[in-house]
């Protein structure tokens, strides 16, 4: 999807850390972080929104895998709590149009 920014950043065309990666998820930092810790969990296969998810391609297991590496971010920092959150839609202030799961902690 040449017109999106996750895209961008997954092809390493927008230079940015990724604090997780594997064949199919990266994760890097919000550039605008909301608490201490504010990671994207973000899948390379570009899918718009959650409505977007399509059975026949398997995307709830990609997005189950999203959870599992969100877990994962939370353990190895040692986080006591956490939130994890799915904007979906313009109206619900989703501004990028590329599936991502926020972490979100103060610790
Ligand atoms: P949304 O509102 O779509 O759920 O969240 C998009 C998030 O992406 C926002 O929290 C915003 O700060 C973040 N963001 C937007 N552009 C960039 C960027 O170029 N790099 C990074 N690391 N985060 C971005
Ligand atoms: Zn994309």
């Amino acid at each position: 999807m040449e017109d999106c920014i996750f895209c961008k950043i997954i092809g390493k065309e927008i230079p940015s850390e990724f604090v997780y990666e594997d064949d199919e998820i990266v994760a890097f930092n919000d550039i605008h972080p909301k608490a201490n810790h504010h990671v994207l969990i973000v899948p390379r296969k570009h899918i718009p929104t959650i409505n977007d998810l399509n059975e026949d391609e398997k995307d709830e297991v990609l997005v189950g895998k999203m959870m599992l590496v969100a877990r994962n971010i939370a353990k190895e920092r040692g986080l006591s709590g956490y939130n994890l959150q799915f904007n979906v839609g313009e109206s619900a202030g989703q501004i990028i149009f590329h599936i991502h799961l926020h972490l979100i902690s103060n610790g």
